[in-house]
């Protein structure tokens, strides 16, 4: 899944690599996917965008906003786009596929579900997209101690710091991918309640969100994840899918992975309180 780190690192490589490439085919759906989400129908793409070009590319959250003249395309969540020089064989499945007048191309494999939302410049109107551009990303200087302070007293007091983090698009692009490695950094356990943090907790999560996601973006993303030309990222998590069970770096307990708030937690049970 694409979290900010990765939405930043692929929107600077789109920048690098695709702006002013011309459009030739587009083909949708060459092997349809359940959770492939569209903004209008599929056959609509290849009208909009054949014959156009690649002007720009930006990020936002974990939201990836490509410029392609008078149109406008988003990637999003598990669609992440990969980059195939003309030489190059594409995947055989793909739920997208843009191949530009040079014979390069890029398509976009779905890993559990993603969006590949097209709009008309300025009309992308779907609250997910408003919401991530409205609010200051972590790395800004927008981003301030203030601000976080007044995000997280809007929380009920029972919350827990996961879902205070990293639902209701509260920080946009901080997900659940992401989390784990920033409560390691603030030595705070994922569940822990809002009533119970005092304001060093507030200053310690606060520094570890900036820190870690910039540390996560110089390293060109989460090796859990890849970029634009298929590799990944050099971000190792300290916490993830392939450490659980293994010894804490700082502490040496073992770490523990469980089920919580939609997803799961990994965490330290030693080091984070
Ligand atoms: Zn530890």
């Amino acid at each position: 899944m694409i979290e900010l780190p990765e939405s930043m690192v692929v929107s600077k490589q789109i920048r690098q690599c695709l702006v002013g490439k011309k459009i030739e085919k587009v083909i949708l759906n060459a092997s349809p996917h359940k959770f492939a989400f569209f903004s209008m129908d599929a056959d609509r793409y290849p009208m909009l965008l054949e014959g156009k070009t690649v002007r720009n590319s930006g990020s936002f959250g974990g939201q990836i906003e490509v410029e392609i003249d008078d149109m406008q395309l988003y990637f999003s969540d598990g669609a992440s786009p990969r980059y195939f020089a003309p030489n190059e064989t594409l995947p055989l499945k793909h739920q997208m596929m843009i191949r530009f007048d040079d014979q390069s191309a890029i398509t976009v494999t779905i890993a559990m579900y993603g969006m590949m939302y097209l709009y008309p410049k300025g009309e992308n109107k779907n609250p997910y997209t408003i919401i991530a551009k409205e609010k200051p990303s972590p790395l800004n200087d927008a981003f301030t101690f203030d601000y976080f302070n007044e995000l997280i007293a809007s929380c009920p007091p029972t919350m827990s710091i996961k879902g205070m983090l990293a639902t209701e698009q509260r920080i946009p692009g901080l997900g659940n991918g992401c989390l784990q490695d920033i409560l390691f950094h603030a030595k705070l356990h994922p569940k822990r309640k809002h009533e119970t943090l005092n304001e060093t907790h507030f200053r310690q999560l606060y520094d570890a969100i900036k820190e870690t996601l910039q540390n996560m973006v110089d390293r060109g993303g989460r090796a859990t994840e890849k970029d634009l030309f298929g590799k990944e990222g050099g971000y190792v998590p300290t916490l993830y899918a392939k450490t659980v069970g293994t010894s804490c770096p700082a502490c040496s307990a073992t770490i523990l992975k469980e089920p919580y708030l939609g997803g799961s937690i990994t965490f330290c049970p030693r080091c984070q309180k």
